[in-house]
């Protein structure tokens, strides 16, 4: 309670985004609904307002952006809501050298990387802090999500953790006035739309063609849905592919461009309050779209189908702007009315071959969303791009790349293999 009165200086937004830091007051990161630990070990600096570019400005930074995205998603999650793993959350602000964030259900880590003579902590950005949040809250409401081998699923948590940061930014009133001022409300491309534009700069320095131009990723943009099959493992930031970040931008430009209508619907000149009303709106129809969802193969179009279904109840204008933003995108097609072709629950542990992965005999096992042969391509994709830990000295065919991140174990149970999600990694992937 002593430090009750203190305030902080923190980012509003990302570094990179233009948007100067602010006044705020000091946040308390054991609040009692979904409660926070930084750096556990570590004495916090004194709450004060730092200058930027010290560790105490990055704490601080941190630990508002934090607080502040976990009290937004406080109010909008059923009250009962814990971490997967109970109590606080640990959050590891500076986990050593890698130009990454991820989150393992055992807590966020956040990473830096010297780059042309300037240090980048993926832990400064507030786009990247809430960015993991979301996984872990989206975990928190939905835990079945984690190990579903499939893309879309797979890309549905990427979308969440975005569509947390451009929400916990709209949470700060100069950030809103910044958007009215920046587009007026409609869906063209911001200082909130742009995502992590500082770590999307670093990662550019990298590898030129890994992120757009003046970001990581741009919630404002102009792709549609196609199964993931159809698309290919990898590709620039410019095209779209099934890797999870670049497949998500579907969802989360769907999402962002409904929150855009839905906010100036109706309205002459659109308001602070009115767009912070919808922020709250929006989400409120998300988490309850995820929690009701059965995790059907297609993910993007259920959410987006029960969304519309229940936004009647909030506003009458609303299922007509969700539904128009969804079609406009190819989640949701004309004649599917909202909610009517329910699509059937295929969650279950689903036993695959292991002949077509080169494990011989061995089966595998993984839980599924949609068919085998959604498991089987996510599996593939995995093993393609390195991304699967193997059992020390074992199974020669599944290759390990030496920068890869590895995002999933193989684990032996009797005479079989199971797959499991070690965590979400924010797959920057600039060195690979
Ligand atoms: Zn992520």
């Amino acid at each position: 309670m002593k430090h009750a009165l203190a305030e902080v200086l923190a980012w509003q937004d990302d570094p990179g985004s233009g948007l100067k830091p602010v006044e705020r007051p000091a946040p308390n990161l054991a609040s009692t609904m979904l409660p926070l630990t930084i750096d556990r070990r570590r004495q916090p600096p004194p709450p004060a307002e730092y200058r930027v570019a010290t560790g105490a400005f990055r704490y601080w930074t941190a630990a508002e952006a934090l607080r502040r995205a976990a009290d937004f998603w406080a109010g909008i999650v059923p009250s009962t809501t814990e971490w997967w793993i109970g109590g606080a959350l640990p959050v590891a602000l500076d986990d050593g050298v890698d130009l990454n964030a991820n989150y393992d259900r055992f807590g966020l880590h956040f990473y830096h990387q010297r780059l042309a003579g300037a240090t980048v902590y993926t832990g400064e950005s507030p786009d990247v802090l809430c960015h993991e949040l979301g996984h872990a809250v989206l975990d928190a409401v939905k835990p079945q999500l984690f190990h579903t081998a499939s893309m879309e699923t797979a890309a549905f948590h990427e979308a969440f953790g975005d569509i947390s940061a451009i929400l916990s930014a709209l949470q700060l009133e100069p950030v809103r006035r910044a958007l009215i001022a920046a587009t007026g409300g409609r869906y063209q491309s911001s200082q909130v739309s742009r995502l992590a534009e500082q770590v999307g700069a670093a990662v550019r320095r990298l590898r030129p063609d890994a992120a757009d131009p003046d970001c990581l990723r741009n919630a404002v943009n102009s792709f549609s849905y196609r199964t993931p099959a159809q698309l290919p493992p990898w590709a620039p930031a410019s095209q779209l592919s099934c890797e999870p970040h670049s497949f998500s931008r579907v969802f989360s430009a769907g999402f962002f461009e409904a929150l855009c209508l839905m906010a100036s619907d109706g309205q002459e000149r659109l308001t602070e309050d009115r767009l912070r009303e919808v922020a709250l709106d929006a989400a409120g129809l998300l988490v309850d779209a995820i929690r009701s969802s059965p995790v059907p193969s297609r993910l993007f179009a259920d959410v987006a189908a029960r969304m519309v279904a229940a936004a009647g109840a909030v506003d009458r204008r609303y299922p007509r702007l969700l539904h128009s933003a969804f079609l406009r995108r190819g989640i949701l097609s004309a004649a599917a009315e909202a909610g009517g072709d329910a699509p059937k629950s295929n969650v279950g542990l689903l036993t695959l071959s292991g002949r077509p992965f080169g494990l011989g005999e061995t089966a595998l096992i993984v839980q599924a969303a949609g068919g085998a042969d959604e498991s089987h391509a996510f599996v593939r994709w995995l093993i393609e791009r390195g991304r699967i830990e193997t059992p020390a000295g074992r199974f020669s065919a599944i290759p390990s790349h030496p920068h890869t991140v590895r995002s999933h174990r193989l684990v032996e149970l009797d005479d079989q293999l199971v797959l499991e999600r070690i965590l979400f990694d924010c797959g920057f992937h600039a060195r690979s």
